[in-house]
């Protein structure tokens, strides 16, 4: 064990990590060999409640029965094949499912791609090409919103607004307008407004600023708007999708149906890299007639046992009723994070459907109290992970109320451990 430790602390390097601190002698790093349901067990045999979801992907907890069965079948028949010029069946089934689990919208076509960014991306260039090549080359601009968060992609970070994940990367041959919020909207004058090819939005809520709630109603006035003048909605769902929120979509919560949806993080269940971009066939008909095609594609494109697990992930929400079963689950969860609003360190406490976000505070952020009451909970089994100083607790969907109010707990002490109250 030990060896195997030096060895990765000799060759791998993580994201968002400080090397340094990592690779110093003191620091053990935590390594994760099983998993079972919402608990998962260290190289000690040391259990822990996966409180974050691993990092906001397990849907029906780990292991699961349906989904494992899903990718050993897979397996046995062939594990990828390339989906540039060849098709499959699973990609076909899980096509049709989604498309269906939105009846009666627009969205009809499905393009894959490997996870988050690539979702995004693949909307941006679908709109920007759309518009080049239907008779609009000028709407080369793509509104997007402060501190919002869409991946670390070049072409998805670009549109991002937080500073620290954009690296280098701005200029990607489009231009990016932010604005902070809906009523900005009403001072862009006209050329602007006509320069526009789509906006692009995290609807409800903003994960990576913190999970940050937009105000009720502003998804439907957004969308309005883009109707209006007719500018395409991206709507990235890569958190929120997969009845994160307490629906299967965020944006069925305020009835909108974006141009495009784009999937991925929930979409095979938390098992295996996948995303999906949906579409209407108003775009796909955009691209028809001689020498025209999308120009992007992955070698892992389609991927069988990504499609294969998406559709064992799909089985689970039908067979347990995932959906119906939400809002007592959600409820429960509201109740116990209103438990933790007399301590005198939590300032605010926001909650999305299983999407909750705890901000303690006020701390310098170089203090990185975020991180140390993470690291507190850690030693009352709980794992999860905060955006600077709100920690976030996004259990899979699975958890029990007995698992919910286990992790509330360990956050609890945790907090009152480390957060000392507010004199900074
Ligand atoms: C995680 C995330 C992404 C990026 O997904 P990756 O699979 O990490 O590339 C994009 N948008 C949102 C809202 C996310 O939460």
């Amino acid at each position: 064990m030990t060896s195997l430790l030096q060895t990765e602390k000799r060759h791998l390097w993580h994201p968002f990590t400080p090397m340094q601190a990592w690779c110093e002698e003191g620091h053990e790093p935590l390594m994760l060999v099983s998993g079972h349901g919402c608990y998962l067990k260290d190289q000690h045999g040391r259990e822990y409640l996966d409180g974050n979801s691993s990092i906001w992907t397990n849907i029906h907890g780990h292991g699961h029965p349906t989904i494992n069965a899903a990718i050993r079948a897979q397996l046995d028949q062939v594990a990828h094949t390339s989906f540039l010029g060849f098709t499959h069946e699973p990609a076909i089934q899980l096509g049709k499912q989604l498309v269906d689990l939105l009846p009666g919208s627009d969205l009809s076509r499905v393009f894959y791609s490997d996870n988050g960014s690539t979702a995004i991306e693949c909307a941006i260039r679908m709109a920007l090409q759309y518009w080049k090549q239907n008779g609009h080359p000028s709407r080369d601009t793509i509104l997007a919103f402060d501190r919002a968060y869409h991946g670390d992609t070049l072409g998805a970070a670009s549109v991002g607004g937080i500073p620290i994940f954009k690296g280098s990367g701005n200029d990607f041959g489009y231009r990016v307008q932010r604005v902070p919020t809906l009523e900005a909207l009403d001072d862009l004058t006209r050329d602007e407004i006509k320069r526009l090819s789509a906006v692009i939005i995290e609807p409800l809520i903003q994960g990576s600023a913190g999970m940050r709630l937009w105000p009720k109603g502003m998804l439907k006035a957004l969308s309005d708007w883009c109707r209006q003048h007719d500018i395409f909605l991206i709507l990235d769902e890569v958190m929120t999708g997969f009845g994160r929120t307490g629906k299967m979509f965020a944006c069925q919560h305020e009835d909108v149906i974006p141009d495009f949806l784009c999937l991925a993080k929930g979409l095979t269940g938390g098992y295996l890299p996948l995303a999906a971009t949906l579409t209407t066939e108003r775009v796909f008909e955009g691209f028809l007639g001689p020498g025209r095609a999308f120009y992007y594609g992955h070698s892992y494109t389609a991927n069988q046992l990504g499609c294969a697990a998406a559709l064992g992930s799909l089985q689970v929400f039908r067979e347990e009723r995932v959906l119906e079963h939400l809002p007592e689950k959600v409820a429960h969860f509201t109740h116990l994070l209103t438990t933790l609003r007399d301590l005198p360190s939590v300032m605010d406490i926001r909650q999305c459907g299983m999407i909750a976000g705890i901000e303690i505070g006020p701390y310098a952020p170089e203090r990185l109290m975020g991180v140390k009451t993470c690291l507190a909970a850690r030693q009352h089994g709980l794992l999860t992970r905060p955006v600077v100083d709100t920690l976030v607790l996004m259990p899979p969907l699975a958890a029990t109320h007995v698992e919910l109010t286990t992790m509330v707990q360990a956050l609890r002490m945790a907090i009152s451990e480390v957060a000392a109250p507010t004199s900074s």
